[in-house]
């Protein structure tokens, strides 16, 4: 499978430290901030330092130390924003979005953090 890498998109300028952010965490392969474009009261981007496209592209090349440090980066952003069920929060949302059927808008690999409300129903049927 070949993915190709745009280093034009925004979250390669953040992580160039070209655009400012709000940040949550920063780990030694991973960014979490603030979307600028907030859905939700809580609502952070986690990213790879790595120049992965998408979830699939980053499961399927990032190294095992990548994907661990991403996920416990993660997994803390949740307890740092006070929405993790274990932590005694009301819980979140991760989503991540990828291609044009997911309807995703940057193309670095990026899950989204969602809570602070409910959320309602995870997807309604187009058809
Ligand atoms: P996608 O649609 O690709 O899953 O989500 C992209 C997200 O990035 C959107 O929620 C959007 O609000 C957020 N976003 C776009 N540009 C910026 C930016 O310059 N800074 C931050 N913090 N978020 C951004």
């Amino acid at each position: 499978m070949v993915y190709s890498y745009d280093d034009t998109n925004i979250f390669a300028r953040i992580l160039r430290g070209e655009i400012p952010n709000k940040t949550v965490l920063e780990t030694e392969h991973a960014l979490a901030f603030h979307d600028i474009g907030p859905q939700a009261p809580v609502h952070v981007l986690v990213i790879p330092k790595g120049p992965y496209v998408n979830f699939d592209h980053f499961a399927a090349e990032a190294s095992a130390e990548e994907i661990a440090d991403f996920t416990r980066a993660a997994g803390e952003v949740c307890r740092i924003m006070g929405v993790g069920p274990g932590e005694g929060g009301q819980g979140y949302r991760a989503i991540s979005n990828a291609g044009a059927h997911g309807v995703q808008e940057v193309p670095h690999y990026h899950l989204h953090i969602l809570g602070g409300r409910v959320l309602g129903g995870m997807l309604k049927r187009a058809d």
